[in-house]
């Protein structure tokens, strides 16, 4: 299965892409977390980065293209993966087919997870990740058992800067304006299923899973790809 999962920014594309690849036993490959981890290295390139994604903003493709490119190559990707935050536009997106093309793939499906601006900005100004191992938690929806630490591994749980809700509102204009098209770019290869992203985890779960149908599991494609 090669699944990219669109949607805006606290859509929960995380959560699914997590969920659905421990089922399948692919890999959630999500190119916030690429980034971060760039960032966190503390080089010219991660300061680059960092100025970017503070700000709301996309980060530009080159330095997506080469980390995704990588990620790709490893072994675990080879039988599938989901893909969380990439492409971000059309230009990614075409950079991505390339790819897939060259290694004698291609995208499966494209589905978009839709939430409303509003249930996006209640989301995520709330939510807080673990510094350790990017646990995430929800102040409202789902806290911690102690405040402020990672229930998983006892991490110190902050605010990430683009969370805060200035900042929300800039990557939601940003979505609008230059990922949402690619809506049209996987409806015209007809690859693209949209869902409703409002629910229970596990009620947008049996959403995505219902909009693969036709595909088939992983164990058996796997066999055939
Ligand atoms: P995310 O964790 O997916 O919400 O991404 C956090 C930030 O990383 C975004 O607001 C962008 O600044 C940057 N980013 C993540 N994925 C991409 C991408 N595919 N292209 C460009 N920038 C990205």
């Amino acid at each position: 299965m090669r699944l990219v999962l669109l949607g805006p920014p606290g859509a929960g594309k995380g959560t699914q892409a997590r969920a659905l690849g421990a089922l399948w036993n692919i890999p959630q490959i999500a190119s916030g977390d690429l980034l971060r981890s760039v960032v966190g290295d503390g080089s010219e390139l991660g300061k680059q980065a960092h100025r970017y994604m503070d700000r709301g903003q996309l980060v530009p493709d080159e330095l997506v293209l080469k980390l995704i490119g990588d990620r790709l190559g490893q072994d675990d990707a080879r039988g599938g993966f989901i893909l969380d935050g990439f492409p971000r536009n059309v230009a990614q997106a075409e950079a991505l087919s390339g790819m897939l093309k060259r290694a004698g793939t291609r995208v499966d499906r494209a589905v978009a997870v839709i939430v409303p601006d509003e249930e996006i900005v209640r989301r995520i100004s709330g939510r807080r990740t673990c510094k350790n191992c990017a646990a995430m938690y929800h102040v409202s929806f789902e806290p911690p058992h102690k405040s402020g630490i990672c229930d998983k591994c006892g991490g110190e749980l902050y605010q990430r800067a683009d969370d805060a809700e200035g900042t929300v509102r800039e990557r939601l204009k940003v979505y609008a304006g230059t990922t949402r098209p690619l809506f049209d770019h996987y409806g015209r290869h007809g690859l693209l299923k949209q869902i409703d992203g409002v629910g229970r985890t596990d009620e947008v779960e049996k959403r995505i899973l219902e909009a693969l149908d036709g595909l088939l599991p992983p164990a058996k494609a796997g066999a055939k790809a």
